[in-house]
């Protein structure tokens, strides 16, 4: 959902239950390591925090079950097992009822969102290519080469699909209750490690179009209606043709409509059509693996933050 060329056509497929006509090839081994490193670098600064006794959010025992909101435990309240077996569980993000948007941010500390993140060059492909185009040259046979440290050191502010993530999330947690600030975004560096902190306010403006896109595939889907494709998709275009359901879409003859908007088609609708939605819309960095892994048993539901 945080991707610039988010389709809300494909979420409207997913949480429809549509079958996929061309189904996606699972994760390669390379993508898997590239997950489980980013979640080690998660794992280690959430670890930090909780050591330095400012983290919030939810928690849970390995012993007797037991989960809970808190700051930083040292001890499960309920059975006192010690510290080594708690787990943290993030800080839960429940816009399933309004948007049928769930996720988890990685930390909150002191009315601060943390977002942490681990760049490299996959990531700066898809969300800065300028700064990847002002670092290299093009070397023998035409391969490019980087600066890797010019590539870091140009790099100033936070990353779109990353600001539009936790904007999503923020307002969904402020319409929850959760007092917030600002969201602190840690980004360290897959190539040497190096670290850097950016705060920003949270942003109505970049978090309110998305929900409302959220708004209108969950109208469609009450009313049993169809969103249409985004005007400026062909066919060939790089989302299209990763589509687990390109061939029914570009198929599909009432998806020609696709200047019409959900709230027009619904204008028009007859009778109300009772259509239980069958997942929810992630708005995270693995919402593409989410889609890939479409048919995967649901997450366990998450608890609402206080
Ligand atoms: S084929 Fe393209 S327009 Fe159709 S649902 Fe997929 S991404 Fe969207
Ligand atoms: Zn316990």
């Amino acid at each position: 959902m945080a991707k610039s060329d988010w389709c809300p056509r494909q979420s409207w497929y997913r949480l429809s239950g549509v079958p996929e006509s061309d189904p996606q090839k699972k994760h390669g081994y390379q993508l898997e390591n590239i997950f489980d490193e980013g979640h080690t670098i998660h794992d280690k600064w959430q670890r930090r925090l909780w050591d330095m006794g400012i983290l919030d959010g939810m928690w849970g025992c390995l012993v007797c079950e037991h989960k809970w909101w808190d700051t930083a435990p040292q001890e499960c309240p309920q059975c006192s097992a010690p510290k080594r077996v708690l787990q943290y569980r993030e800080v839960p993000v429940d816009g399933e009822e309004r948007y049928l948007i769930v996720g988890h941010e990685d930390g909150l500390v002191r009315k601060s969102l943390v977002e942490v993140k681990s760049i490299g060059q996959g990531t700066l492909r898809m969300d800065a290519p300028d700064l990847l185009r002002a670092n290299s040259v093009e070397g023998p046979k035409g391969r490019k080469i980087y600066d890797l440290d010019g590539i870091w050191r140009d790099l100033k502010s936070p990353l779109g699909s990353h600001l539009r993530q936790t904007n999503i999330y923020a307002a969904i947690l402020i319409e929850n209750g959760v007092e917030i600030d600002e969201i602190v975004f840690l980004y360290e560096y897959k190539s040497n490690q190096d670290v850097k902190e950016f705060r920003v306010k949270p942003s109505a403006r970049i978090a309110k179009p998305m929900l409302d896109t959220a708004l209108d595939i969950k109208y469609a889907l009450e009313k049993n209606r169809e969103v249409p494709r985004p005007g400026d998709r062909e066919k060939t275009t790089k989302g299209c043709k990763e589509c687990p359901w390109q061939t029914t879409c570009w198929t599909d003859k009432e998806s020609n409509a696709k200047d019409r908007s959900p709230s027009d088609n619904a204008a028009e609708a007859g009778e109300h059509v009772e259509h239980r939605p069958r997942r929810v819309i992630r708005a995270g960095a693995s919402a593409a693996a989410a889609d890939r892994t479409a048919g995967a048993p649901r997450r366990r539901r998450s608890k609402v933050a206080p």
